[in-house]
């Protein structure tokens, strides 16, 4: 048993697209890519670049999959770069989903684009729903679905979680990988990673060959504007989603963003910014204790809070007009008159604390609220 045996039949028997810069890397007079031999513009967007405009990027840019290995801990031949972790949802549904067969294990809540990938690819979706009230997982239910005569093919799980920004327990996810073995693979987002100080699961990679661990450049990073992240995975399944991934996935400048961000002097200040976000985030949970229009918090693990109220279309009304802009999800059952807050700059939770502070004194006066105390 092998993890190709998971995969769709027709992507392990194509021939993969042999593009002219990967037939032939390397220096020389390269006439074989019908390029230009000048550019128009310089690559000079940032200071360490990487290729001129004119010429096709290396399709998996060794430098960066060398940085990034390192990054996670992990050897090079587990990193594959993705247009951030969007692509790589994708990716892995094209290769492991037959359309109207393979089934993907989606935990409700969750992240949206498991769905949206699963419902392009005509595979259909497992629900297994958060508890109703905790929104905790359901691990028993998604291990029985594992054990079950057609058993998913995917499992998407995400830690730390979006909304509800829980960290996935190891023993958890080690039932969930044993269930799954042979049969599924298993998909770990974590695209919060860095703003927990919970362990994240990359080097699981190492020992479970049907674990996947999502990460990116998006969040922890400050970049959501790069489009850039990287699938960890043994390097068996990370050669599956080079058969589909497009021959030259990342543009240049891109390339040479990713290098500068991961340059030492970016890298402080990213601790500097991750502790600055965790400050915001205690001010922002203090801002939101107490007042009586607030149900439950989630502070979770993550750069964001969420939160159930009495009434989430008024509140997100109030701070509409307030100029501040927060999430609500009146289609999903369980997040009823719940409401995610990113945690922004201080000057932010500012202005939002204010114009809570009106939510809650608008309400006091109101004539409904007023008569039933
Ligand atoms: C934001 C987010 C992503 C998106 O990542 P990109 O790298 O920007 O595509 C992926 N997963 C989760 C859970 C997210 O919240």
């Amino acid at each position: 048993m092998s993890i190709v045996d998971l995969a769709r039949p027709e992507i392990v028997a194509m021939k993969p697209y042999a593009s002219a810069r990967s037939e032939a890397p390397g220096e020389g007079i390269l006439l074989n890519a019908n390029e230009s031999p000048w550019p128009l513009i310089e690559d000079s967007l940032a200071g360490d670049s990487v290729d001129t405009l004119n010429r096709y990027p290396e399709p998996q840019h060794g430098e960066l999959v060398a940085r990034l290995a390192d990054l996670y801990g992990l050897p090079e031949s587990h990193v594959l770069l993705t247009r951030g972790s969007d692509d790589g949802i994708d990716l892995l549904v094209r290769v492991f989903c037959r359309a109207g067969q393979d089934a993907i294990l989606d935990t409700p809540p969750s992240f949206g684009m498991y769905r949206i990938a699963a419902q392009i690819q005509g595979a259909p979706i497992v629900e297994v729903p958060r508890q109703p009230d905790s929104l905790e997982l359901d691990v028993e239910i998604i291990l029985a679905a594992l054990r079950g005569k057609s058993p998913p093919r995917i499992v998407f799980l995400t830690s730390p979680a979006n909304p509800t920004g829980d960290v996935m327990s190891p023993e958890d996810l080690e039932s969930i990988l044993e269930a799954a073995l042979g049969r599924a693979i298993v998909v770990v987002d974590e695209a919060y990673a860095e703003f927990t100080t919970a362990q994240g699961f990359s080097s699981w990679t190492r020992k479970h060959e049907n674990l996947v661990v999502l990460r990116t450049l998006s969040k922890g990073f400050a970049s959501a504007g790069l489009r850039c992240g990287a699938v960890l995975a043994q390097a068996e399944l990370i050669g599956l989603l080079r058969r589909v991934i497009p021959p030259y996935p990342l543009a240049t400048p891109v390339l040479s963003l990713a290098l500068s961000l991961l340059e030492p002097g970016v890298l402080s200040r990213q601790r500097l910014m991750l502790r600055e976000i965790r400050r915001n985030k205690e001010r922002l949970l203090e801002k939101l204790a107490d007042r009586p229009f607030v149900r439950r918090i989630w502070p979770g693990e993550a750069n964001f809070v969420l939160i159930r109220v009495d009434d989430a279309a008024s509140l997100l009304e109030h701070c509409k007009a307030s100029g501040i802009v927060i999430r609500a999800f009146p289609s999903a059952p369980l997040l009823k008159n719940c409401v995610r807050i990113t945690v922004g700059s201080r000057a932010e939770i500012t202005r939002l604390a204010l114009a809570l502070d009106a939510y809650s004194a608008g309400r006091q006066q109101s004539p409904t609220e007023a008569r039933h105390g």
